[in-house]
């Protein structure tokens, strides 16, 4: 039984009938409800939010977020700002979203996405940067997965051409010496990790300041789980 439900389960069952009246539970009372409230100050607290909400996600186990508790969070300020505590760069994959594979709210998670989890252009690192410098999240994950077709395009060497093509090409110069599917797509990984630092200097300073971790994942879609590289 989710921490959630125990809070539920407390609740007079005449509070679970009148959810659109003012004496609702607050938002922090629907956070608490649902486990520790996701607001980490630290880069290695940031990973472990993350990493226990996949843990939560894998086995079956995720916070319930029904439409009253986000019609109550939507209406606590979230509209005036966000603070997200984490900057995901993931693939365009529809198996890859982030805030249901982290298990984590609206709000929690700022994400950048594009197929192959990469940032090869100044706008796509801009919206990272832009992560960090304004958002303040504390950890940048560069997310890659299993049976990643743009990946798999460029281990194998396909010419898709069209714009595809110009993915294909910055995945390749990373994957170089890839033995597997899955090699390639953890070198791909760690490639565009490197590139953020080489071509981002606020997001390198930044990380090097100890203000933000630039890390490296795999999520293995048959298992729902996500491996920090
Ligand atoms: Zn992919």
């Amino acid at each position: 039984m989710t921490s959630r439900r125990r809070f539920l389960a407390a609740l007079p069952v005449v509070a679970l009938t009148v959810a659109a009246c003012s004496s609702r539970h607050s938002a922090e009372e629907i956070r608490q409800s649902a486990g520790p409230l996701p607001r980490p100050q630290t880069p290695e607290d940031a990973i472990k939010v993350l990493a226990d909400g996949n843990a939560r996600f894998a086995g079956g186990t995720p916070q319930i977020r029904d439409t009253a508790d986000i019609e109550i969070i939507w209406s606590s300020g979230i509209d005036q700002k966000q603070e997200p505590f984490a900057t995901v760069l993931g693939c365009a994959d529809s198996r890859l979203a982030p805030e249901i594979i982290f298990d984590q709210f609206v709000g929690d998670i700022f994400v950048v996405r594009e197929a192959g989890n990469i940032a090869a252009s100044p706008t796509n690192l801009g919206s990272l940067e832009y992560g960090q410098a304004v958002l303040k999240s504390k950890v940048l994950v560069v997310l890659g997965h299993s049976d990643c077709g743009a990946v798999n395009a460029a281990y194998k060497d396909s010419a898709p051409g069209a714009n595809i093509q110009s993915i294909i090409d910055v995945i390749r110069q990373g994957i170089v010496g890839a033995t597997s599917l899955e090699d390639a797509i953890v070198r791909n990984v760690r490639a565009v990790k490197d590139g953020i630092r080489r071509d981002s200097t606020l997001l390198r300073e930044a990380e090097q300041a100890g203000d933000v971790t630039i890390v490296g994942a795999y999520y293995d879609i048959k298992t729902a789980s996500v491996r920090f590289l």
